[in-house]
């Protein structure tokens, strides 16, 4: 481009030379300069006016024909007009791209701007949610689903977990959201059609919560006759007698995991439907440590008690009752005589806490990850002796859910465990609600 501009400026130089000489020679050389400059600015003016008329007329016509620095403009922005072209081009494609594959997605993904206003969805998101293009763009997201559930959801910004609830568009269809935040605020919201693997759940919860209901009846029969044929053939017949001890225990360990059984399903179920209430932790625990000592007797424990907080949570009473009982009896199940157990309840800066810890035979680390599932046991060996169902934890791991709090395992082999309720602060009770209470 210099290279045209340097010519260019060469011959223009030559130009006023020759026009200078040729004037002088005639005694004139100020008209001679002139004589040779003004068709040259007349030239000029004529390129830009071509140019002028190519800018104005878009890209649709080829640019004007010339030579020399005026040759190397117009090729130079036909170019880089044409190279724009391409990559708007390639824009557009990839724009239709990422249409056609969000569209042949069967989940809904939905767009919202930092107010939850609707800017984008896809072809799903009309068909599960029934948005319209030319009514709803714009519109508040909680104006268009207008489910509580939703709404809390959504406006509370956690979004760690999905929230799963009946369409209002469709009947029958349970919907699964996730939302995800991007950019300034902006919200990505996935909306899952779930309603098979939701019967299916619910199907197997029904289906857990009937057979442990209708093996109540039978088990308290059965609990009754072999108490009654315990207390009248104690003397005479000491092997049958022995044989009826273990019938009755192994009737005590099945009524156990009955009524777990039962607790889970119910704990699964009303997992929105509750209304929590302010809960005295202090006395909560004081009661959960007093049952412990009396269970005690036989390995004799040293069971303490620590509170360092005197701040409440909303809860459900009953459940943390369960929850924490069951920490306290795994504590004693799984810890061999005269160890040290503490119950402690305390706060600090990431939430409330109560803890059990114990100086017991501890856990492999392996099996910490799966030690809330229904069933897990970390040592085959050791719960035959102990007596327990399989699923303390997993209630336990409920409960907790249901407060938005969760459940941390410390433990070492040979050193002992720590399992800690983590509350988040939101579950403090306030001063103007203890009064309520
Ligand atoms: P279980 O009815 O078998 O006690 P849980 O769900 O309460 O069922 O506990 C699961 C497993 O976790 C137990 O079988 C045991 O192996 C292990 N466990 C729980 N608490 C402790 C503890 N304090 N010390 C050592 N092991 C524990």
């Amino acid at each position: 481009m210099f290279k045209e501009w340097n010519i260019e400026l060469n011959q223009f130089i030559i130009l006023i030379i020759i026009g200078a000489v040729g004037g002088w020679s005639l005694g004139y050389p100020g008209i001679g300069v002139a004589l040779v400059s003004v068709p040259y600015c007349l030239w000029m003016l004529f390129r830009t006016r071509d140019l002028a008329r190519w800018l104005a007329g878009g890209d649709k016509s080829d640019p004007p024909e010339s030579t020399g620095l005026w040759g190397q403009i117009f090729d130079n922005l036909y170019q880089q007009n044409k190279s724009y072209k391409g990559q708007i081009s390639n824009l557009q494609n990839i724009i239709i791209r990422a249409q056609q594959s969000t569209n042949a997605i069967r989940d809904a993904v939905i767009v919202v701007d930092v107010h939850g206003n609707l800017e984008w969805w896809n072809d799903a998101g009309t068909r599960l949610l029934g948005f319209q293009l030319k009514t709803d763009r714009g519109q508040n997201l909680t104006n268009l689903l207008r489910d509580p559930r939703f709404i809390r959801y959504f406006d509370a910004g956690n979004y760690q977990r999905p929230l799963e609830i009946p369409s209002s568009h469709q009947s029958g269809v349970v919907l699964q959201f996730q939302v995800t935040v991007f950019g300034e605020g902006e919200r990505l919201i996935v909306a899952r059609d779930v309603t098979r693997v939701h019967n299916l759940e619910q199907m197997r919860q029904d289906f857990v919560a009937n057979v442990s209901h209708e093996l109540r009846t039978p088990l308290t029969v059965i609990k009754g006759y072999l108490e009654t044929f315990m207390d009248n053939l104690q003397q005479d017949h000491p092997q049958l007698s022995r044989g009826l001890s273990r019938m009755n225990e192994q009737a005590l360990r099945m009524e156990a995991l009955v009524n777990d059984l039962l607790l889970l399903s119910r704990l699964e179920t009303e997992q929105n439907e509750r209304v929590l209430k302010p809960v005295g932790m202090a006395r909560l625990l004081r009661q959960i440590h007093t049952d412990a000592l009396a269970m005690n007797d036989s390995k004799q424990h040293n069971i303490q008690l620590e509170i360092s907080s005197d701040l409440d949570i909303n809860g459900d009473e009953e459940e943390l009752r369960s929850a924490f009982s069951n920490l306290v009896i795994n504590a004693i199940k799984y810890t061999p005589p005269h160890s040290n157990i503490t119950l402690r309840w305390y706060d600090d800066d990431n939430g409330l806490c109560m803890e059990v810890e114990d100086d017991g035979q501890g856990i492999d680390p392996q099996h910490l990850p799966r030690l809330t599932e229904r069933f897990y046991r970390a040592d085959q060996s050791r719960h035959s002796k102990t007596g327990g169902t399989g699923l303390g934890l997993a209630i336990v791991k409920h409960v907790l859910i249901h407060h938005n709090a969760k459940l941390d395992v410390y433990s070492e082999l040979g050193e002992g465990s720590i399992f800690t309720c983590r509350f988040p602060r939101k579950c403090v009770v306030k001063d103007t609600q203890k009064s309520v209470a």
